[in-house]
């Protein structure tokens, strides 16, 4: 088995990501076991940050590197939250603060400007001078809900009703919502990736 290395300490991811992965040869490892730091989120777009943790991490381990970066975005407000999704209302993972930031944000907009998309990049470093990085993205679009529905799911799930379903991402199925999202969209492209390079 390849070790690489995930910039991430999320527990979930790691869980995530090692399951999809093993079968693609991979053996994935938190960087924080590594004693490795986060990556300073400079960039201005999703996929400059994902690019900037994985080569961080791919740096600092010599080994290969696969980050992520996610996000919500609303074209009637310019693209955010965006980058700053995770602290919108200030402080980092404050959903019930970034949440009532959105709605008061949006307040008195009707549903056809309310439109947004969840989008997630994976970047894959084979090392850290690797020219050629295996990237992919999946996008989930909906609208934001005028009040929060549903108590699963994180984030802005409550605020998010996807496209073609009658219930918001934190009513859905953890299952179903795992296979529409954003993330299990790029998640899904990455094992292809992979396994097509084999
Ligand atoms: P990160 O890339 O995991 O740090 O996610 C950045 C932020 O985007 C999170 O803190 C959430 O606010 C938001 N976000 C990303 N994915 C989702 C999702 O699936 N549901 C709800 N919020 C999300």
């Amino acid at each position: 088995m390849q070790r690489i290395v995930l910039a991430s300490s999320n527990r979930g991811k790691l869980a995530e990501f090692g399951e999809l992965l093993a079968d693609s040869g991979f053996e994935v490892i938190a960087q924080s076991s590594l004693g490795i730091g986060d990556a300073e989120e400079t960039g201005l777009s999703f996929v400059e940050n994902a690019l900037l943790k994985a080569r961080h991490a791919a740096q600092a381990s010599a080994l290969p590197a696969l980050a992520d970066d996610s996000g919500l975005c609303v074209p009637a407000l310019g693209g955010a939250p965006g980058l700053h999704s995770a602290r919108y209302a200030g402080g980092h993972g404050d959903s019930a603060a970034n949440n009532a930031r959105l709605l008061q944000a949006l307040h008195g907009l009707p549903d056809a400007r309310r439109d947004a998309f969840f989008i997630c990049v994976l970047v894959l470093l084979r090392g850290a001078d690797d020219p050629a990085p295996l990237i992919v993205e999946g996008r989930w679009h909906g609208r934001v809900l005028d009040a929060p529905r549903g108590t699963q799911g994180f984030g802005y799930d409550p605020l998010f009703l996807p496209h073609g379903q009658s219930q918001s991402a934190a009513e859905l199925d953890p299952a179903l919502k795992n296979r529409l999202s954003h993330r299990g969209q790029a998640l899904a492209q990455l094992h292809a990736r992979l396994a097509s390079e084999v």
